[in-house]
């Protein structure tokens, strides 16, 4: 027995099931085509996702260099410290969301 990706959810089954236990997709009685359809759209569903948090992690860096500027505090206040934090946490997140969506376009 080996565990393989559920065509639907991409979660871990056992290639023998022939239902997944945790979407319910019916494996036995699905044609390739099916698979592939079904396949495709949890690509196409998770590069989605991908992309709605690189726009997230665009807005908190934006909203965060914004206040830096324009939020009228000093340098050393807690206010600014957390615009700062703020600014580089979107910034991480973007370059990281930016590796993955690279890595999940090679599949
Ligand atoms: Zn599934």
């Amino acid at each position: 027995m080996a565990i393989t990706a559920c065509p639907s959810c991409s979660k871990p089954i056992s290639d023998k099931a022939k239902s997944c236990s945790h979407c319910g997709f019916n494996i036995g009685s699905a044609t390739a085509e099916d698979i592939e359809r079904k396949a495709n759209l949890a690509h196409y569903l998770a590069m989605q996702k991908l992309q709605n948090q690189s726009i997230i992690a665009i807005l908190l860096f934006l909203a965060g260099c914004g206040f830096v500027y324009w939020g009228g505090s000093e340098p050393g206040e807690i206010q600014y410290n957390f615009s700062i934090g703020t600014a580089i946490v979107g910034f991480v997140w973007y370059a990281v969301n930016r590796v993955r969506l690279a890595l999940a376009k090679r599949k």
